[in-house]
């Protein structure tokens, strides 16, 4: 099913890819020589970025993009600026390599292939690990081992640092799976944001896994349907949907059968049953529960610090404050349709090659809501989004 979700999520990136390159190399092309022209330099960071806010969310927010090459630079930069580390080689020296478990100021544990924990310096490096990351470092004599360098990340969930919007501060690294928890009923169940969330875990490159929880709730007759119509379009992505029950004990087998040797994070509104679900996961992790608990700056997960946590059956659960609601990210509004792979179908029929799917005539996206072929619920959900991304 996610193969499915991640086949055409990919083909979809790389129709978009060739569809924006001819345009952005068209565009680049014109300008370079327009700058040319005017003896000025190349100027190379045209797209310029826009942040969406979530218009139902309190007031946390995350920001989510894909890093792999920046990640590298940093890391090139970091083995660069260690002092212990003079020589810019590929190859660092390293005799301890394992996963950040938790992270402090100037300090990370880790637990290595053999399962001990370690406690390593970052000393001057600007290495930047989050928790999930893998650190590569040297031993040392008579002092805690050197982190000297983070290995590329697979995948990550980031969010604007709180104090300094600019400054994007990664919360989890290498997560395999990001599971949107969403309730059939208290909070209602909103497919909106379940767009919202998918856009910003497939930014992250996680795979996206849904939970419908409190499926206790829905007792009256059709009520299952109801929400199982809603949910349609998103089966229709591949998308892995598993309906749960705390309270009754449904699908948390499956739950826990398909999260098995993963590491994941639970991603949701404050209600839908995150801490609940990970305590019936996790009986010995026990986590308040309760509504509210992220924002009203009192329990337990605002003022316990990240953690890597080991399941029974090797599930790594990634529990960091601010990750389980996401709000914002950055998204450029002509990337946005990329992240609608039902879309990006249609989308080579399109009369104009740069369409927006929203007023250009001859619009084959629109055609096929229209044709009932795209969910209307997520094409509303695209413009909802497009629309906040308009200064
Ligand atoms: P979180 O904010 O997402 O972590 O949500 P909590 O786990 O704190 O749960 C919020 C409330 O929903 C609590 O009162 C839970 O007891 C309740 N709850 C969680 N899961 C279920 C469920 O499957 N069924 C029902 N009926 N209630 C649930
Ligand atoms: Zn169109």
């Amino acid at each position: 099913m996610d193969e499915n979700y991640k086949r055409s999520i990919k083909k979809a990136h790389e129709r978009q890819i060739k569809k924006v390159r001819s345009r952005e190399e068209h565009k680049l092309l014109e300008e370079n020589s327009r700058q040319r022209r005017q003896g000025r330099g190349k100027k190379t960071n045209r797209s310029k970025r826009v942040r969406v806010e979530e218009d139902d969310f309190e007031a946390i927010f995350e920001k989510m993009r894909p890093q792999k090459q920046l990640d590298l630079e940093a890391a090139k930069q970091a083995a660069r600026a260690s002092p212990e580390e003079p020589t810019a080689s590929e190859d660092v020296d390293f005799d301890l390599r394992g996963t950040v478990i938790s992270v402090a100021r100037d300090r990370v544990h880790l637990r290595d292939e053999g399962g001990h924990e370690h406690e390593v310096d970052l000393g001057s490096t600007t290495l930047g690990p989050a928790v999930g990351d893998e650190i590569l470092c040297r031993r040392r004599e008579g002092a805690r081992p050197l982190g000297v360098r983070l290995a590329a990340r697979r995948s990550m969930l980031s969010r604007p640092d709180p104090h300094n919007h600019r400054v994007e501060r990664v919360l989890a690294a290498n997560v395999d799976v990001a599971v949107i928890v969403a309730s059939v009923q208290r909070p209602a169940f909103k497919p909106a944001l379940v767009d919202r969330f998918l856009i910003a875990i497939e930014k992250g490159g996680c795979r996206p896994l849904l939970c419908v929880n409190k499926a206790d709730l829905l007792e009256e007759p059709g009520e299952r349907e109801g929400v199982a119509e809603a949910l349609r379009p998103y089966l229709d992505l591949g998308l892995e949907v598993i309906w749960t029950s705390a309270e009754s004990g449904e699908g948390i087998e499956a739950l826990a059968r398909s999260l098995r040797e993963q590491t994941c994070v639970f991603v949701g509104h404050s209600g839908v049953g995150k801490s609940t679900l990970l305590n019936a996961l996790d009986p010995d992790g026990q986590r308040d529960t309760g509504h509210g608990r992220e924002f009203d700056g009192k329990g337990r997960h605002t003022t316990t610090s990240s953690e890597l946590v080991e399941l029974e059956g090797g599930t790594r659960l990634i529990d960091t404050p601010g990750i389980r609601i996401l709000g914002l990210w950055e998204v450029t509004p002509g990337e946005l349709s990329n992240h609608f792979p039902e879309f990006v179908e249609h989308s080579d029929a399109c009369r104009f090659r740069d369409c927006g799917h929203t007023h250009e005539p001859d619009c084959a996206v629109r055609a096929a809501v229209d044709g009932g072929e795209v969910s209307a619920a997520r094409y509303a959900t695209y413009l909802r989004i497009l629309d906040s991304l308009k200064e």
